[in-house]
């Protein structure tokens, strides 16, 4: 089939990639010239792993443009993949997904399917339906079609290849079989319901990992004032199927560009509708909160940061991608450096993304090693690979080697008989 994606980010790269990979010719269109022209050049503009490697294997299939005129103009099926970021009151912006609607409207020549695959809130399909219908400058039939993502970054391309589920939410008969054929080679169960429905799958999937996340952290919180482990508590939680062991583990909050901002939104859409979520107000609370948590735990050891070296490992959201969005480093390092605090920062892939976000006495740099090297205490942030392969000797580095563990990335009990402290989520702190 001939296919479009509008928007190149996250989801609609994976999404042009691995479509290409079952088969379909893809057209690409996004607004950023600069992305495109390293796109057409086989440059992967994002850290996602596998993402380069099958793109390149399926180039002969990929066609990268701005021209959206020309790629919307007679395909069969029109992905809509672009952000729908938190507006200030917490609703979603829908701009961009209308901004593309009307020129799908103002391009298409032929009958299609026009797939929403970004995010949005709760009856926008319909909207975006009346949407294109009032802007069309053809005599065509245009399907909208919703099709929610659920991948995760930075195991997108594996999430998309062997995902638990494909919804989709359409009442008609044709397009159902457009999307049908769309996805025959992924062998996934699809779901069909109504629009309505798909679209609060994910949103109703999103909150409630969310909430599970909140919820083992207060439980961690409540761990260490009580002397648990919230690590055994979790795995024993976890070994009831009715419960399951994924999205158990404490640590310093959920970030990136979906848990927040989708959390925001529900709960707007249900407050909006004079039907507040409370569960939802919670976890947006309590994650909120558990940001700060690395904060608080410093000042058991430090009275004030001022003049302190405060060695950070890790940038991003999550090891495996270089986004920042929401990331709790966004919240701590401003805090640290308002707070007089020098930083030493260290990431594989967030370095470049994080200086345009935030300046000030911070040093970059290339190991985790060099970063610990005089610290007088250190922030894990984010558990990339190399900052869970560190020793206890290697925090020996410090001046003060007291390390506050937002990840939990090492058993407790190797850090003792070391002069150091070892201060995680939801465990008794090793000193
Ligand atoms: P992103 O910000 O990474 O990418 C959006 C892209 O759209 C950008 O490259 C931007 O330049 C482009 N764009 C904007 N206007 C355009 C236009 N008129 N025409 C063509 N391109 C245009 O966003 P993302 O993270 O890929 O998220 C996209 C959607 O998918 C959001 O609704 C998000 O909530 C949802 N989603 C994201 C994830 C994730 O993990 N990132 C997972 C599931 C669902």
């Amino acid at each position: 089939m001939n296919i479009v994606i509008a928007g190149t980010g996250y989801v609609g790269l994976v999404t042009a990639v691995v479509l290409a990979h079952v088969g379909h010719q893809v057209f690409c269109v996004d607004v950023d010239g600069a992305k495109i022209e390293q796109l057409k050049k086989g440059v992967c503009p994002i850290h996602e792993p596998a993402l380069p490697e099958l793109m390149v294997e399926n180039l002969c299939r990929l066609t990268f443009t701005t021209d959206y005129a020309a790629a919307y103009s007679d395909k069969d099926a029109i992905f809509i993949a672009v952000g729908t970021p938190e507006k200030v009151d917490g609703s979603a912006n829908l701009s961009y997904v209308y901004a593309v609607a009307e020129q799908i409207a103002a391009s298409v020549t032929s009958d299609c399917v026009v797939v929403v695959k970004s995010t949005v809130p709760i009856g926008t399909n319909e909207k975006v339906e009346q949407h294109l219908k009032k802007h069309l400058k053809r005599d065509v039939t245009i399907e909208v079609v919703s099709n929610p993502e659920f991948l995760s970054q930075g195991t997108a391309i594996k999430d998309m290849l062997h995902g638990s589920r494909i919804v989709v939410g359409t009442e008609s008969e044709s397009a159902r079989r457009v999307m049908a054929s769309i996805y025959e080679n992924l062998e996934q169960p699809v779901i069909f319901t109504d629009r309505r429905s798909a679209e609060m799958i994910k949103y109703a999937s999103n909150d409630f990992l969310a909430l599970k996340i909140s919820y083992i952290n207060e439980i961690a919180n409540l761990c260490e004032v009580l002397g648990a482990n919230v690590v055994d508590v979790a795995r024993g939680m976890g070994m009831d199927p009715r419960i399951g062991d994924k999205f158990l583990r404490a640590g310093i909050g959920y970030g990136g560009s979906c848990f927040p901002k989708d959390t925001k939104a529900l709960h707007w859409l249900g407050n909006f509708h004079d039907h507040e979520l409370k569960t939802v107000k919670a976890a947006i609370e309590v994650n909120e909160n558990q940001k700060l948590r690395l904060i608080k735990k410093a000042r058991k050891y430090y009275s004030s940061f001022e003049g302190l070296t405060v060695a950070v490992l890790g940038l991003t959201f999550k090891p495996g991608t270089d986004d920042l969005r929401e990331a709790p480093s966004l919240t701590n390092i401003p805090i640290l450096l308002d707070n007089g605090a020098k930083v030493k920062a260290y990431d594989p892939y967030g370095v470049e993304q994080f200086k345009r976000k935030v300046s000030g006495d911070i040093m970059y740099c290339t190991t985790p090693e060099e970063t610990l090297k005089d610290a007088d205490i250190c922030f894990i942030l984010t558990e990339w690979p190399e900052v869970m392969e560190l020793q206890p000797v290697h925090f020996l580095a410090m001046k003060r080697p007291i390390i506050l563990d937002g990840r939990n990335c090492y058993d407790p009990g190797i850090m003792e008989g070391y002069p150091l402290v070892y201060d995680s989520i939801g465990r008794t702190a090793v000193s």
